[in-house]
């Protein structure tokens, strides 16, 4: 089921509809896909949101990127999901990239995009070999995706983030979940802390 409303191109401005999608992932959960095409531009976006709902544990994902068809794999990212390529060095921290819904080959051409409209993200911006240094980070991204022996994690907070088990429902043996009780910095960055009031704080164990 589709639903679909009217909105300006977030690119020119020109009138252009979004199509709201409900989008079951399997072995997950339902999220919501928005899609954005403008016939004036041809900018097209692509946003998810995972309904709000946050989990009750954090999840950290890590795959072993071991073979180019790994780059097919189905990932969902949430918006306060952050990414991590270790031997790249590289660290995309949480609201860097909207939601997204793509497979991780889709992810790595994004967080290239990304990097190239803005070489911030790969840090220490006063050196003078920036350029260099993106050079080797796009050239080194391009091998990941080749022959490929490096690490992908995600670390999403709110637990609404999704890396694709092929082998599902038996094991992977290259991708590992962990789920992890929330800091209270990150519940903080979640806004999960304002939102206790008095009214809702739990009750002391009853003591015997
Ligand atoms: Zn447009």
């Amino acid at each position: 089921q589709v639903l679909q409303f009217n909105t300006n191109c977030p690119e020119c401005n020109a009138p252009a509809s979004t199509n709201m999608k409900v989008v079951q992932i399997p072995h997950f959960k339902e999220v919501i896909i928005m899609a954005t095409n403008c016939d004036s531009c041809g900018h097209r976006t692509n946003e998810v949101k995972s309904g709000g709902a946050i989990e009750p544990q954090g999840t950290r994902i890590t795959l072993r990127i071991t073979d180019p068809s790994d780059m097919t794999r189905d990932i969902l990212k949430s918006e306060t999901c952050s990414v991590e390529i270790p031997e790249l060095e590289f660290e995309l921290g949480m609201g860097a990239l909207g939601g997204k819904f793509t497979t991780l080959e889709g992810l790595l051409k994004d967080i290239r995009d990304l990097v190239e409209k803005n070489p911030f993200t790969l840090g220490d911006s006063s050196t003078p070999s920036r350029t260099g240094k993106l050079q080797e980070f796009i050239g080194k991204l391009q091998e990941v995706k080749g022959k490929a022996q490096a690490h992908f994690i995600m670390d999403d907070p709110a637990g609404n983030s999704y890396l694709q088990n092929v082998y599902a429902p038996e094991e992977d043996p290259e991708l590992s979940v962990q789920r992890y009780e929330r800091s209270f910095e990150q519940n903080e960055e979640l806004g999960l802390n304002d939102m206790r009031t008095e009214g809702y704080e739990p009750e002391p164990a009853p003591r015997r």
